[in-house]
C-alpha cells in the first residue's frame, strides 16, 4: 500500500504524459500531463473504449494517414522501446515510447510514455526516424548490402551479408575486409575493382563474380558497387548491393546439360552435335582439312530390348557408347541421336585418312560379346558415311544423306558401313516417287495376287496356297513385294493393302473350296503393323469370313517371329484372338529371328515355315540338314506342322521328306501362279518320286 502510493505520486508528478492501459486498451491510469497533452477531461478519457480513444487521438494528428498504423501498432505494445514521433495539427511534436508492464494492480498491461518535444531540432528527430527506417529496411532485404571505407574495410553490413559471412552480428564485420573471408586472389581482385571505382567515381553495375572462399568453396555473386560520398561529395569509400546466384547458376548449368547432353550415356545430344559440327566447319575454313559425318545404328537392338528388358537395353547402350568412344580421337565427337542411333563427327581428316578404316574399326569393337546382367549378348552395327564438303554443304543435308547410307548398309546385310554415293541418292529419289505411286495403286487396281502351291509331302496333294501380292506399275512393270511392302509400311498404307489382300484371298478360297477341296486353305501374310494398329481387330477378319459363308479356318495368317516378341498387351491379345476366332496361325521365316519355344506354345501356332535360307547347301550331314531335322522334330513334339519354304531341287525335297516334313513350297513344285494356272495345277497331284 505504501509502495503503491509512492509509485502513484511519482507518476502524477512525472513531467511526461503517462498512460497505463489493460490488454483491452482501456485506460487504467493517466497522469495529468497525459490528459492535458491530448486535451482529455478526466471523465472523457476513462469513459472511452480503446478504439474510441485512438480515433480521437488520430483526429488530432497532422498526418493521420501515415501515422495511423504506427499509432495503433505501437499502442499494441509491439516494438516497445523505439521512440516514435507524431506531429499534431496544432504544431506540437510528441515523442512516444511504449512497453508492456507486468501486473500492476494484478494485471498485465501497456504503458505509453509521451513527451512533448516541440522546439527540439526537428531535422534531428526526422533524420533519426529515417535512419531507423533505413536500418530496418537494410536488415530485412535478402540482398547483401555493405559500406566500405577507403581501405576497403567494412564500415557496416546488413544482416543478410553477416549471415553469409557466418557472423552472428553485423557489427562483427566492422574493420574487416574481403581478405578475412575470401581467398587472397579474390580479395585482391575486389580491392582492385573498388580502387578503380573510388579513383574514377564511376559505379559498376551487374558485375558477375565467381567467389572463392577461404575454405575453398566457391559461389556466384552478382553485385553493383558505387562510390560512397560524404555530405560534401567527397569520396570516402564504396558501397554496394550483391546477390548470391549460386543456386541459379547450378540450375542453369543443369538445364544446359539436359538440353545438350543425353541423360543415359552422358554423350552430346543432337543439339550439341550441331554446335560441334558448326565449330568443326569453322576450323575447316581455316585449315581446309576434311570432315566426315557418320550415322551409326545398332542392328536388332529392339530384339535385345524386348527380350531382356529396357534396363538391360539401357546398359547395352552405355557400353556401346564407351566402345565407340574408345575407337575415336578426343577431337572427334560422338553423339547419341536417340534410341540406338549415334552420330560421329570425324575432324581434321587428311587426304590419307581412310574413313572406311575408322568405320571398320568401330564395327569391329562393337561386335565383341557384351556381358549384361548375366546374359551374353551380341549386337552389330550399321554405319552410313558422308564426307564434307564433297557430299553436301549443310549439316541437315549431310545428316539425311548419312542416314540413307546407313540404311543402305542395313539393306546390304547389316554389320557394315556404306559411303554415301549419288547412286544412293538416286535410289532415295526413286523411293519417293514410288511412295507417291503407291498412293494411287489401290484405287487404280494395280495390285493382284499370285498363289504359290503348298504341297503335301506325303501325298503330293495341293490343298494349301500362299497368297503373294504383286504390283503392276505403269512404268516399271511388275514390282515385287520386297520392294514396296516396307515402303507401304513406312507411309501408312499397309493396312489398306492388307485388307485388300485378305478380302481377295477370301473370295479365292471360297471358289477353291468348291472347286478343289472343301478343306482348302489360303495363307496371307500379315504385316506386324496390322497387328499393332487399333483400327481393326483380329476378330473383324473372322467375322468377315463368316459373313461370306466361310469357316475361319479357311485362312491361315502368316506372321513373323518379331511379332511374338512384341511386349504390348494389345498385340498379345490380337494374336490370341486370331487363334481363338478359328483362323490358323503360321510362323513365317522361322529360324531367322529370336524365337523362343515358349512363345510358340503360348500363342498356339499351327504351322512353322522353315525359312528359305535353310535350303541353301542342304545336303546329307550338312549343318542345315541337322537344323531342319531338329526343327521338324521339335515342331511335331509341340503339335505343330512344318512347311519347308524355297525348295528348288529334288535333293532338298527328298531330305525333307525323309525328315518327315509335312509340306513343301518352292520353285521345284511351282512358282507363285495366277488363279487360272493354279487351278489347273491343283487338280493334279505333284509327283514326288
Ligand atoms: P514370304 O512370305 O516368306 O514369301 C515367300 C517368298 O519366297 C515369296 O517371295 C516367294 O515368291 C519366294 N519363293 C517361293 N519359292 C521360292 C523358291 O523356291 N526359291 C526362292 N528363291 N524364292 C521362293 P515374294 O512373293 O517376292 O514375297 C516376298 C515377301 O513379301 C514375302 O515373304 C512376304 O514376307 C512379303 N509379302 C508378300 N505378299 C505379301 C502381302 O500380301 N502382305 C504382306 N504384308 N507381305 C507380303
Ligand atoms: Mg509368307
Ligand atoms: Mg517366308
Amino acid at each position: 500500500m505504501v509502495a503503491h502510493h509512492w509509485a502513484e505520486a511519482l507518476l502524477r508528478a512525472h513531467p511526461d504524459g503517462i498512460a497505463l492501459m489493460d490488454d483491452a486498451y482501456m485506460l487504467q491510469f493517466a497522469n495529468q500531463n497525459y490528459l492535458e497533452m491530448w486535451g482529455f477531461s478526466e471523465k472523457s478519457a476513462y469513459g472511452m473504449t480503446g478504439s474510441e480513444r485512438f480515433e480521437y487521438q488520430l483526429g488530432l494528428l497532422a498526418k493521420p494517414e501515415s501515422d495511423a498504423f504506427a499509432l495503433r501498432l505501437l499502442n499494441y505494445g509491439v516494438d516497445a522501446q523505439t521512440p516514435r514521433y507524431f506531429e499534431l495539427k496544432d504544431g506540437r511534436w510528441l515523442e512516444r515510447i511504449t512497453y508492456r508492464h507486468k501486473a500492476i494492480g494484478g494485471h498485465d498491461g501497456i504503458v505509453s510514455h509521451w513527451r512533448d518535444v516541440t522546439g527540439q531540432h526537428m531535422e534531428v528527430i526526422a533524420s533519426q526516424h529515417e535512419r531507423d527506417l533505413m536500418h530496418s529496411m537494410m536488415d530485412s532485404v535478402p540482398d547483401q548490402i555493405f559500406f566500405k571505407d577507403l581501405e576497403s574495410r567494412f564500415i557496416r553490413i546488413n544482416s543478410s551479408l553477416a549471415k553469409r559471412y557466418g557472423l552472428d552480428d553485423p557489427a562483427q564485420a566492422v574493420g574487416k575486409s574481403d581478405a578475412d573471408f575470401f581467398s587472397a586472389d579474390h580479395a585482391a581482385q575486389t580491392r582492385t575493382e573498388e580502387l578503380e571505382i573510388m579513383q574514377t567515381g564511376t559505379p559498376v553495375f551487374n558485375q558477375l563474380h565467381h567467389e572463392v572462399w577461404n575454405d575453398g568453396k566457391a559461389a556466384w555473386n552478382v553485385s553493383m558497387k558505387m562510390p560512397l560520398r560524404d555530405a560534401n561529395g567527397q569520396i570516402i569509400g564504396t558501397y554496394g548491393i550483391a546477390h548470391d546466384i549460386t543456386e541459379h547458376k547450378k540450375a542453369e548449368a543443369l538445364i544446359w546439360r539436359q538440353a545438350n547432353f543425353d541423360a543415359l550415356t552422358g554423350l552430346p545430344n543432337r543439339r550439341m552435335l550441331r554446335d560441334r559440327w558448326e565449330q568443326a566447319v569453322n576450323n575447316h575454313k581455316r585449315n581446309h582439312q576434311g570432315l566426315a559425318l557418320l550415322i551409326l545404328d545398332l542392328d536388332h537392338f529392339k530384339e535385345v530390348n524386348d527380350s531382356l528388358g529396357h534396363a538391360v537395353g539401357d546398359e547395352l547402350l552405355v557400353q556401346v557408347s564407351k566402345r565407340i568412344e574408345d575407337c575415336l580421337r578426343v577431337t572427334d565427337t560422338l553423339a547419341r541421336m536417340g534410341g540406338d542411333e549415334f552420330a560421329i563427327i570425324l575432324t581434321d581428316l587428311t587426304p590419307e585418312t581412310d574413313v572406311g578404316d575408322i568405320a571398320h574399326k568401330v564395327i569391329g569393337c562393337l561386335g565383341a560379346a557384351y556381358e549384361l546382367a548375366g546374359h551374353t549378348v551380341f549386337v552389330t552395327a550399321s554405319i552410313g558415311v558422308t564426307l564434307f564438303p564433297q557430299d553436301g554443304e549443310s549439316f541437315d543435308e549431310l545428316l539425311k544423306l548419312a542416314d540413307q547410307a546407313m540404311y543402305e548398309a542395313k539393306r546390304n546385310g547389316r554389320n557394315g558401313f556404306y559411303f554415301f554415293t549419288s547412286a544412293l541418292q538416286e535410289r532415295a529419289r526413286n523411293r519417293l516417287q514410288m511412295a507417291e505411286d503407291l498412293h494411287v495403286a489401290l484405287r487404280e487396281q494395280q495390285f493382284y495376287l499370285v498363289y504359290q502351291p503348298i504341297v503335301d509331302l506325303r501325298t503330293g496333294d495341293i490343298r494349301k496356297a500362299e497368297a503373294l501380292i504383286r504390283w503392276r506399275h505403269q512404268a516399271r512393270g511388275v514390282v515385287s513385294p520386297g520392294e514396296f511392302i516396307p515402303l507401304a509400311e513406312s507411309i501408312g498404307l499397309i493396312e489398306d493393302i492388307g485388307e485388300w489382300v485378305f478380302q481377295t484371298a477370301a473370295q479365292k478360297v471360297r471358289d477353291w473350296r468348291a472347286q478343289i477341296d472343301p478343306g482348302f486353305q489360303i495363307s496371307v501374310n500379315k504385316s506386324p503393323l496390322q497387328f499393332q494398329s487399333k483400327r481393326r481387330q483380329a476378330s473383324d477378319w473372322a467375322d468377315y469370313l463368316r459373313s461370306v459363308d466361310l469357316t475361319p479356318d479357311a485362312i491361315v495368317v502368316e506372321i513373323t517371329e518379331g511379332l511374338l516378341l512384341d511386349a504390348s498387351e494389345w498385340v498379345k491379345q490380337q494374336l490370341l484372338s486370331t487363334r481363338q476366332s478359328g483362323m490358323h496361325l503360321s510362323l513365317d521365316d522361322f529360324g531367322t529371328g529370336y524365337s523362343s519355344l515358349s512363345y510358340l506354345h503360348r500363342y498356339d501356332i499351327d504351322v512353322l515355315k522353315i525359312d528359305q535360307s535353310f535350303m541353301r547347301d542342304l545336303h546329307p550331314g550338312s549343318k542345315n540338314h541337322t537344323l531342319c531335322k531338329a526343327i521338324i522334330r521339335m515342331a511335331h513334339e509341340l503339335g505343330m506342322q512344318v512347311i519347308a519354304e524355297g525348295i528348288e531341287n529334288t535333293l532338298q525335297r527328298d531330305l525333307l521328306i525323309e525328315a518327315d516334313c509335312d509340306f513343301g513350297q518352292g520353285y521345284l513344285f511351282a512358282k507363285p501362279l495366277l488363279p487360272a494356272e493354279f487351278l489347273n495345277l491343283a487338280h493334279k497331284k505333284i509327283d514326288l518320286s
